[in-house]
């Protein structure tokens, strides 16, 4: 056990600074070549590829492992002209499947153009099985069955099994914190966030009504669950959903307009720094509170204090969320609102692109 958790502790250590060292030396933007696992199901990206494709620096593919169902789960990496660490996660919920379309056209736009500030990975579908079922059945996406929002009958909800708030991700046992068993997919997030240490993440979702669309931050707090301030991440979340409109996208939800904020209408308010911090367990109500539990903005924006094996941590991590208007895809909706969603789908990538990416309220403390 302690040779696992010594041999754990320096490889993470061998990466960060292997990483940073790098991230200073020019980069190029080269074609994506192909970087993938097919020789085994469901042991997940393996430690010495994520190393190889940090060392490298060159924009690449690569599998972060399977679903479920034996799907690859694609991720890519881009290099930015800083040291600094970005994490995008599309499809955490399989039945938004617009959330999918705004990271592949985040992806187009990233690997395109001039290189972003922040090096970043981007996973499209985090859960390849879900979004294939809603795809199926795309004349009922956005309808209140939520296909593809659940991964089988009784399912917990996918982004409400996170582990215990200040305590890391257990690798051996893989519970959440109400003790149930997270899923594969998850669990190859948690592996991937506990090995690449992002500054930043942003979990892209859909939301039904789209007067509540916006772009939200969680408040981050100490492994304690006391406030660490909220300016920053409210002006980061504030800054995107800016970008948002200013190029005349659809974002009521942050109420620019008016009063603007980046609190998620379902969480409770931010506090003061040095004052506990509320956190909502609840999400939907549903029978036998699979809806409830921890969320991945509540564990990410929660630093990690683990007692039993201190390689695991780490800050608060800053952590977005991007309610795009509506679940469908831009060819779901009626021909003639098709251009109106293809340009809001492009609109929302490019804030991700320009704002989330670049060099706006750059987190000071290294992971
Ligand atoms: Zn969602």
């Amino acid at each position: 056990m302690l040779q696992a958790i010594i041999m754990r502790c320096i490889t993470s250590v061998v990466l960060f600074i292997a990483f940073t060292l790098l991230s200073s030396t020019s980069n190029s933007r080269l074609a994506a070549p192909s970087l993938t696992t097919t020789d085994s199901i469901n042991n997940g990206l393996r430690l010495e590829e994520l190393e190889k494709v940090l060392i490298d620096r060159k924009s690449t593919q690569f599998v972060l492992g399977r679903s479920q169902q034996g799907r690859n789960i694609e991720a890519f990496f881009f290099p930015g002209i800083s040291g600094k660490r970005a994490l995008v996660i599309g499809g955490m919920h399989g039945s938004e499947l617009s959330s999918i379309e705004v990271a592949r056209e985040l992806l187009r736009q990233v690997s395109q153009g001039d290189s972003t500030f922040y090096s970043v990975i981007i996973i499209p579908s985090l859960f390849p099985d879900n979004a294939e079922l809603a795809q199926r059945n795309f004349f009922r996406i956005g309808g209140v069955e939520n296909i593809g929002r659940y991964s089988y009958p009784g399912a917990v909800d996918p982004n409400r099994q996170m582990p215990t708030p200040g305590h890391g991700f257990d690798e051996e046992d893989r519970l959440d914190h109400a003790g149930r068993k997270i899923e594969n997919e998850n669990s190859l997030l948690l592996d991937l966030i506990g090995q690449y240490r992002p500054e930043r993440i942003v979990n892209l979702h859909a939301i039904r009504v789209t007067t509540n669309a916006g772009v939200f931050a969680d408040p981050r707090t100490d492994h304690n669950g006391i406030a660490l301030g909220y300016a920053s991440d409210s002006s980061l979340a504030i800054t995107i959903a800016s970008s948002v409109q200013k190029n005349g996208g659809y974002i009521p939800g942050n109420h620019l307009n008016k009063k603007p904020t980046a609190l998620y209408y379902k969480d409770p308010a931010p506090v003061e720094a040095g004052a506990y911090q509320k956190r909502n367990y609840t999400g939907s109500v549903l029978p036998g509170k699979r809806g409830g539990g921890v969320s991945l903005g509540t564990w990410a924006s929660t630093a990690v204090c683990d007692q039993q094996d201190p390689s695991k941590n780490r800050d608060a991590i800053r952590i977005i969320t991007m309610e795009f208007p509506g679940s469908k895809r831009p060819v779901d909706h009626k021909k003639e609102l098709q251009p109106f969603y293809q340009r809001q789908v492009e609109i929302y990538a490019t804030a991700l692109k320009t704002v989330f990416l670049g060099n706006y309220f750059t987190e000071v403390s290294a992971n």
